[in-house]
């Protein structure tokens, strides 16, 4: 027995090593263990780490080990070969070069003929070994990147979960077919959301009708919102989740997240822009309008959770001077409510802003006033053409004149790499078949965008067509009523601005343009 050394033998097995049967944890230990009886090593430990990256040395049995070392109890380490070890090039060489010989560790990779206690040429040419490990990690995890992001591209839904309300076409896993008894409850939930109510109030409403929850459809537990969604309780984020996604009306959203790089597990947030949308790859739940109408009553539907009370106008009120949202709170004292511009009430110290101190109730009667002599002149046909080019609306399609203008400078930017690369053929600098490839993927692209472009131009239109016939109905009942419901409300309006000279400005939701 070769007693002078004492043997910790390492195994690690990840899912980036492939399908390599000689990597399996059998064979490698196998092989280790025929190797230290060649050799009659006193075999001290094993450590096996299944299912851990070579891209970084966060592993237990890998930190175990180091331990070990540490405290003597071994001073010998053999590996199948160096990538075992690790796959990152700068810690790997780290551990050869630096602090297996500092801590008088020996170190063997049977298949790389490394062995650090032996004066021979394997080992000068262990950097290199251990970069071109690193390389092949990076060309790995590239390449699944690619073939995912291309196959997010072709509108393959690509993702192991499927989205609430769909479930995967038994046929096509990467189709979404529609789930009947969860789009049933997605429409309840636009429905809820289409007549003024707050996420809050939604979920609230989901749960009293004992509506399944989406994680009860899971058979796992994965953070600590999803054990009150076990127990059939909606969470407001849930609600949100749903409202604004736009896998409902039957688009592919995917991409939202990116790995920071091959070596480090995190995800990240996407940038918006970055998202790849697909149209139309599925059956929708809920048509472009509605889902479209419903964006734009969200900001209004905001919530509103410790208050008793319920204010008419309460998501609606901005202050005109700073552009924040005006607050209304009930003050005990005088059994009054009051108007705070939020800005000034959070930042006061700074002094940034003014108090927009009303009270509610009269600021209320006078805008109500104000609506309802507005509704009778628009209903009034004579006078609508004079009077309309007078009320104030928001311009809904500033945001889509920007995705228009943005796509537009993307497809320019195209075709110019796209002459590069023609160009690039001529000079022989690429072959023809690559210029083929290269060229269909961008003009793939190209057409991708021209017809997103084409889809926001119309978009474009219909948000500046004005729904008379609505409008009409919205007046009428409005007029009709002695207390407006807020359904009402936030179908006619969409901003009022406050100013600090008492000033009012209301931004309707019809729009100018007839
Ligand atoms: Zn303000």
């Amino acid at each position: 027995m070769n007693n002078r050394f004492n043997v910790g033998l390492y195994i690690r097995l990840s899912r980036d090593d492939g399908n390599i049967e000689s990597d399996s944890i059998v064979s490698q230990r196998s092989l280790l263990n025929q190797y230290v009886r060649e050799n009659s090593y006193n075999v001290i430990e094993e450590y096996v780490d299944d299912g851990f990256t070579g891209t970084n040395f966060d592993r237990p049995a890998f930190k175990r080990m180091m331990k070990d070392i540490e405290i003597g109890k071994i001073n010998m380490v053999i590996t199948k070969d160096m990538s075992r070890l690790g796959r990152d090039y700068i810690g790997t060489g780290e551990l050869i070069e630096k602090y297996f010989p500092n801590n008088n560790v020996r170190y063997i990779a049977i298949n790389d003929g490394i062995d650090t206690f032996l004066d021979n040429t394997n080992n000068d040419i262990a950097p290199f070994k251990a970069i071109m490990n690193d390389m092949y990690a990076k060309d790995i995890s590239k390449k699944v990147k690619t073939s995912l992001h291309s196959r997010m591209k072709d509108g393959l839904y690509v993702s192991g979960r499927c989205p609430y309300g769909f479930m995967k076409d038994p046929k096509n896993k990467n189709h979404l077919i529609i789930n009947p008894e969860q789009a049933e409850t997605v429409r309840l939930i636009y429905a809820l959301a289409l007549k003024g109510n707050t996420y809050h109030f939604i979920a609230e409403e989901l749960t009293k009708r004992k509506i399944k929850t989406p994680a009860s459809y899971y058979n796992y537990v994965w953070n600590t919102k999803c054990i009150s969604q076990e127990l059939g309780v909606w969470v407001d984020t849930t609600i949100k989740t749903i409202l604004t996604n736009q896998i409902y009306v039957g688009d592919t959203v995917q991409g939202k997240t990116k790995k920071i790089n091959y070596k480090i597990k995190k995800s990240v947030k996407n940038n918006p822009k970055d998202y790849i949308i697909v149209e139309n790859t599925h059956e929708r739940i809920i048509d472009r309008d509605t889902f479209n109408y419903v964006q734009t009553l969200l900001p209004k539907n905001v919530k509103r959770p410790e208050k008793k009370r319920f204010y008419l106008l309460d998501g609606l009120l901005y202050c005109g001077d700073c552009k924040h949202r005006i607050t209304i709170r009930y003050q005990k004292k005088t059994e009054r409510c009051y108007t705070t511009c939020n800005y000034y009430r959070t930042y006061s110290k700074y002094h940034v802003c003014t108090a927009h101190t009303n009270n509610y109730e009269t600021l209320e009667k006078v805008i109500l006033g104000y609506i309802k002599e507005v509704c009778k002149k628009y209903l009034d046909k004579n006078k609508r053409k004079d009077f309309i080019g007078s009320i104030k609306f928001e311009d809904n399609t500033l945001k889509l004149k920007k995705q228009i203008v943005s796509l537009e400078h993307t497809n320019k930017r195209l075709t110019e790499n796209l002459d590069k690369t023609y160009m690039d053929m001529l000079k022989g600098i690429i072959e023809e078949e690559q210029y083929i490839r290269i060229s269909e993927n961008i003009k793939k692209e190209i057409a991708n965008n021209k017809k997103s472009i084409d889809n926001l131009k119309k978009e474009q239109i219909d948000s500046n067509k004005i729904d008379n016939k609505k409008i009409e109905k919205y007046s009428h009942q409005f007029l009709s009523l002695e207390n407006p419901t807020r359904e009402l409300i936030i179908n006619l309006v969409d901003k009022i601005y406050i100013y600090q000279d008492k000033r009012i400005d209301i931004l309707f939701t019809f729009k100018n343009t007839t």
